[in-house]
């Protein structure tokens, strides 16, 4: 499944600057992820205070790879653009770093799609600043 770019679909609602930040980093090639800087925590979705100690966490980059670490098959989908896309996978993507991030997996049959499999995360831009990640197979090896 590939995804039409030039559908209209709903985008996030920004509500505050960390998500704001966060799909703007997208929209840039950049996979921002929140860590602590007093505990060093991880954590996905951005918000501001650590989860952990409740410290001001800080973005930083991470290289959007990861690997399945669960998924879901969508086989019925009432609205557009969705209902022409079906069936597609949505995954649940594990982080080197050990946070997960949610999408849709694209460049991939639902056959193929298994816990595990290596994926690399890329982004289609909407709006000029709000850029949806989504997933796809990873074809070179993670360095
Ligand atoms: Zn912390």
């Amino acid at each position: 499944m590939k995804i039409d770019a030039s559908a209209a679909r709903p985008l996030p609602q920004l509500l505050d600057r960390y998500s704001r930040e966060y799909f703007k980093g997208w929209a840039d090639g950049r996979l921002l992820v929140q860590q602590c800087p007093d505990c060093s925590h991880w954590q996905h979705y951005p918000r501001a205070l650590c989860e952990n100690c409740g410290a001001t966490p800080q973005f930083r980059e991470q290289e959007p790879v990861g690997t399945v670490y669960t998924y879901t098959i969508i086989r019925q989908m009432g609205v557009e653009p969705f209902r022409s896309e079906v069936p597609y996978p949505i995954v649940m993507v594990e982080l080197d770093c050990g946070v997960k991030i949610m999408g849709t997996l694209t460049d991939c049959s639902v056959e193929d799609v298994h816990v595990g499999m290596p994926v690399e995360g890329y982004s289609i831009t909407f709006d000029d600043s709000i850029g949806i990640p989504y997933w796809r197979p990873r074809t070179s090896p993670q360095v």
